[in-house]
């Protein structure tokens, strides 16, 4: 392929996502200047991030704290946010944002395996969802998200950054427009995060190891790009630290799979391993590396590869958009005008059901 053609591919995948973007809004002069209400729930660090983020995005707002901390934490993101002191709940007083009409959603950024219940939780208190990855711990606890939200005809969408991310949007229009040929394989791994916070060691609150934590990276990425379930599923766990952290979740793990295409995938992860985070993809007439792929913050997404002839190296822009300002504005937009976000809850059910096969597969099945 010629630079010409790959400047067509590039407009026609820029095009493409301008279109969606302005099909997933409607017109409404009632709800134009309004911001969405959200309640974080869990202000740890990830929830310290994505309130900062909030405070950019145009049609969102932070208007509730729950934290079982609410004399420090409360009182402290309060001031930040402007968020009243009868605005801060605790786990116990949680159900009481039913009666909170400044709160129209929440964020649930607590370990994984308390996702489901403050969803539900939050379902029946007539508030929307944004819930941060793994979606839950379990296939089963995710179906009970789905129901209930459904129940209460109210919003779930997950937290997934990298699909409201502009570099990742742009390479996935590529990829599939044709510019690597037919699609081979695809390679991914997240490596280089030690563990920080212990309950990501405690199989009670995490539901597993590195593969829920950052393994769904890749994983998510290659079942987003393929646009398939895999069919078949495989996994490997191991643990080299014999001091007892590793007690219930492992320690690294390497899976692969298979698509009904017949694209293989394969992928890694680790808390243990120095490394990088990358998502690589091979075609039959091209290829692709985004190198660093999954990490946050002051990073600059990078590719290089190639389509034909022509050189496809780039690099996305530092934070311009911020993938959390783009995933809350996505989020609020569809609260705004009743649309389907882009990662619902089903996305969320896909990537545990892949998840609980490649356990299974290695014989450390989850929940
Ligand atoms: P964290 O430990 O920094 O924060 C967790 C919060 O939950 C803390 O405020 C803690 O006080 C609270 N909490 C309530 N009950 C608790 C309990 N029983 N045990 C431990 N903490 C409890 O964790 P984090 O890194 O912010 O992760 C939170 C969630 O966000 C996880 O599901 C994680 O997978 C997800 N996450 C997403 C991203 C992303 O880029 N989208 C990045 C990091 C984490």
């Amino acid at each position: 392929m010629d630079r010409r053609r790959f400047a067509q591919l590039s407009a026609l995948a820029l095009a493409n996502m301008h279109v969606r973007a302005s099909g997933q809004s409607s017109d409404s002069s009632t709800s134009a200047n309004r911001r969405v209400g959200i309640a974080a729930v869990g202000l740890g660090s990830i929830a310290e991030v994505f309130m900062h983020a909030v405070s950019s995005a145009p049609n969102a707002q932070i208007t509730g704290l729950v934290t079982g901390h609410p004399a420090t934490k409360g009182v402290k993101f309060g001031a930040l946010y402007n968020v009243p002191g009868n605005s801060i709940y605790t786990y116990e007083t949680f159900d009481r944002l039913r009666d909170n009409p400044a709160i129209d959603a929440v964020y649930i950024a607590l370990p994984n395996s308390m996702h489901c219940e403050y969803t539900i939780r939050a379902a029946e208190a007539g508030k929307h969802v944004l819930c941060e990855k793994p979606m839950a711990i379990s296939s089963a606890e995710c179906r009970r998200m789905i129901d209930a939200c459904r129940r209460a005809n109210v919003k779930l969408m997950i937290g997934y950054r990298i699909h409201y991310d502009a570099t990742f949007r742009k390479l996935r229009e590529l990829v599939r427009a044709g510019a690597l040929g037919e699609i081979q394989s695809y390679q991914g791994g997240f490596y280089g995060m030690r563990n920080k916070q212990q309950w990501r060691l405690d199989r009670s609150l995490a539901g597993g190891g590195s593969l829920l934590d950052l393994g769904i990276y890749p994983l998510n990425a290659m079942r987003w790009f393929t646009s398939e379930e895999p069919e078949f599923c495989r996994g490997l766990v191991a643990t080299r630290d014999k001091s007892g952290a590793f007690a219930s979740v492992e320690q690294s793990i390497d899976w692969m799979v298979k698509f009904p295409s017949g694209i293989l995938g394969s992928g890694g992860s680790s808390y243990a391993q120095s490394g990088t985070n990358f998502l690589a993809i091979n075609g039959t007439t091209g290829h692709l590396r985004l190198e660093p792929a999954f990490v946050y913050g002051d990073v600059i997404l990078k590719y290089t590869g190639t389509a034909g002839d022509a050189d496809l190296s780039g690099a996305g822009p530092v934070n311009d958009p911020d993938q959390f300002v783009s995933e809350a504005t996505h989020f609020a937009d569809c609260v705004l005008h009743n649309s389907q976000p882009s990662t619902p809850g089903e996305e969320g059910l896909a990537d545990l059901l892949a998840i609980e096969a490649i356990y299974a597969a290695a014989g450390s099945p989850i929940a």
